[in-house]
Formats: C-alpha cells, structure tokens, sequence
C-alpha cells in the first residue's frame, strides 16, 4: 500500500497503560515518531477518564496512581476525575512529547504481507503502519459487558450500563434496579438513593467486603491471583473483583441505612420490573446494569492469540504466541500502578527482543 509507514513499535491506546509505555519506551532508546507512535481514538488525552461521569471525583478516586516521572499534585478532590485526569495527561504528553495522534482507531493487527515478514500490519483509520512490535494497552471502557436476561427486550423503563451513567441528578424520582456487585454498582447506589424514589440492588453472588486497610500485601495476593488465569490463558477478572470492596464509612452507612441491602439476581425482567421465580416482583423504571467490562481487543483477533479458556496467555506482558504482542493494562495490569510497571516492563522487554533480532540478522 502507497500510504504504508514504518517504524519499530506502535502502541495502541494512550491512557495510563499507553503512556507509561511510550515513556518507558523513550527511555530505553526510542523516539516518538522516528521509532513508535502512539495511536488512540479517542478526542482528546485522558484515556477512558475523559468519559466518566461528572460526580465520580478525584477525590473519590483515591487508588490514582501518578504516571512515571512526573506526579500529579495539588489536585481539587471535589473536581471531577474526568477533568483533573485529562489536563494532567495533556501536560504529561507534552512535557515528554509523546506526539499522540488521534483519533486514529485500529481497525486489526495482523501479520505482515509478502515483502514484510516478520513485521506486523496495523490497519487503521488513518492508513496503514507496519511494525515490529506492539503495545496494546487499549483498557476496558469501550467494551462494557451487559449480562442477557430472559425478557430484558420488553422492558419498557430505561436501561443504562454504567459506561452511560449520567450522575444521580438523572434518577430523580425514578425507581432504580442496580445489577452488580462491584464498585461501580456500589457507588451508583450510594450516589443515587438520595435522588430516587426507590432502589434495587442485586447481585449474583453474595458480596464480599473487606475489613481493614488495603495493605500492599493485599494488593499483592489480588495481583497474584489475575495473574495466575492470565498464565493460563483464561479471561482476566478485573484487580478489583479479587480484592473485594473496601468498608469505607461511607459503605458502612449505606449499610445501615438499608441503600446496599442485597437481593439475589432476579430471574427474568418483566414489561414492569424484574422478577424473581418464587413471585417477587420489583416495579422499576430504570435498570442500571454495573456489571463491568471486558478487555477491548477485537482489533487482535486476526493474530489468533486467544486460547481455548478465551483468554490470551500472557508472560509478563508478552503475548505466550507470538512476542511481538505486549499488553498492558491487561489482567494483572489493569490498574493505575500496575500499568506503569508492565509499561516499564513492556519496553524493556521489546527492546531486548528487537537488539536480539537485529543482532541474530
Ligand atoms: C469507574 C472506574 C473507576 C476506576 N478507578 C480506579 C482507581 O481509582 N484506581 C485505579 O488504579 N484504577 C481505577 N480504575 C481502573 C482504571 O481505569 C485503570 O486502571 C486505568 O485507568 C486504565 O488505563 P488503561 O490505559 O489501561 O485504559 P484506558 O484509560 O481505557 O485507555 C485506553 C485507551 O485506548 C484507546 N483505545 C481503545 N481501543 C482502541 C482502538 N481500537 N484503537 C485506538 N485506540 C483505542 C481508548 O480511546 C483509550 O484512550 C477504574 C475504572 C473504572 C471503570
């Protein structure tokens, strides 16, 4: 193809996965735009932040970790994290000029055509790249996972997933059924209660909150355990779901207050409501489904990396079929700390593969 550019590394997604990358890229020898280019399609810098809801923040973020080689500080906790992340990630593109482009969506990664063997192919709405190596640190925010339930399509209320969440102002009055265990369910909870007329929250599994501090020990085992599926190739739980809910003062009063007063997962949703097979009914006008996400990587699947279990088996951040392939923000990753590490580990990893190809050529 006429418009086919080249270049060593292309990573894919510029939130706190991608730039720690291409930060860390920088630093073992690469340059922006002559080596790597970062491509996201989003509008504008702030990875998925730029599309959470107006009331989650930055104070109620607390587990933010800064990126790599510049802090974030003197933040206002009653700004939304949406606003707060985005203007430091604009700042830190540009004081290591990572020159993202966008928006530039991949379309698929594959293998290189005849002429670039060993090369990737990265298709994009904005022409062709031929790479070496990738870095996939694309998150989770454009795949939202909504669960299927029997009569989900007569509802006639509103059904949102929290990706859509607008804030509570839009649930005034309205009687709410929140799906899912997680800490946005819980949150959406919290948040809404004052503004609804009624609340509804259900979850499939009994939820487990944890006492005491989040130590790093904690974070450790949690860490430990994603990892542990992501080695055998099946897809990752989010860090979060293994560490269970923090029992802030806040929750604790939730609590007591009857606002996180679990049901099990109803059975079937009705035109009114949801309901449950020994006959319980709950009218409702709005069902909130808080029942997570999933890795975006569809733009991959060309590759074939996915395993039987349906996840991709990763070794550190490498994919196990092909280490081209790094992914971070993935499993293990899939947080602010845990992006910046495998970032590190990312780069340093394809700048050994790539010497060791060009020595072995
Ligand atoms: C509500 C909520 C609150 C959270 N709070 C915390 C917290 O307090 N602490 C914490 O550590 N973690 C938190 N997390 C998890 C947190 O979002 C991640 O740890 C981290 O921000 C994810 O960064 P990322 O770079 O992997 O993904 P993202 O921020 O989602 O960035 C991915 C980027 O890739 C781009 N992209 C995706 N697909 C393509 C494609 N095909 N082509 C081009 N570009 C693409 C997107 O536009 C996006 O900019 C939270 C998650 C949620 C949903």
């Amino acid at each position: 193809m006429n418009d086919m550019r080249e270049v060593e590394v292309v990573v894919v997604g510029a939130g706190q996965a991608g730039l720690s990358s291409a930060y860390h890229l920088r630093r073992t020898g690469f340059e922006p735009e002559r080596d790597f280019v970062v491509l996201d399609h989003s509008p504008a810098p702030g990875g998925a932040w730029q599309f959470r809801w107006p009331s989650l923040t930055y104070g109620k973020v607390h587990g933010m970790h800064a990126l790599p080689g510049m802090e974030l500080t003197g933040a206002d906790p009653q700004r939304p994290s949406s606003e707060v992340i985005a203007e430091y990630f604009t700042a830190y593109e540009r004081a290591f000029d990572l020159r993202v482009r966008r928006p530039v969506d991949v379309r698929a990664v594959r293998e290189g055509s005849e002429g670039s063997e060993g090369r990737l192919l990265v298709e994009t709405s904005d022409g062709d790249w031929s790479t070496r190596a990738l870095i996939n640190a694309t998150g989770t925010w454009d795949r939202p996972f909504w669960p299927r339930y029997p009569g989900q399509e007569t509802f006639r209320g509103r059904q949102l997933h929290t990706a859509q969440y607008p804030g509570p102002e839009a649930f005034a009055g309205l009687r709410v059924v929140v799906v899912g265990g997680g800490a946005s369910g819980t949150q959406h909870l919290m948040e809404l209660a004052p503004y609804a007329a009624a609340t509804t929250w259900v979850t499939r599994r009994e939820p487990v909150f944890r006492e005491g501090p989040f130590t790093e020990d904690v974070g450790r085992e949690a860490v430990a355990l994603v990892e542990e599926r992501v080695r055998q190739g099946l897809p990752p739980k989010s860090v979060v779901s293994v560490t269970g809910l923090p029992l802030s003062d806040a929750v604790r009063q939730a609590i007591a207050d009857g606002v996180l007063d679990r049901q099990p997962m109803f059975d079937r949703i009705t035109p009114e409501g949801v309901e449950w097979n020994d006959g319980r009914h709950v009218d409702a006008d709005v069902i909130l489904w808080a029942t997570g996400f999933r890795a975006a990587i569809d733009h991959l699947a060309p590759l074939k990396l996915r395993e039987p279990g349906g996840g991709i088996r990763v070794e550190g951040t490498a994919a196990v079929a092909d280490p081209r392939i790094h992914l971070v923000g993935y499993g293990p990753s899939a947080s602010t700390i845990g992006a910046n590490r495998a970032g590190r580990t990312a780069a340093r990893d394809i700048r050994r593969l790539l010497t060791a190809e060009r020595t072995a050529a």
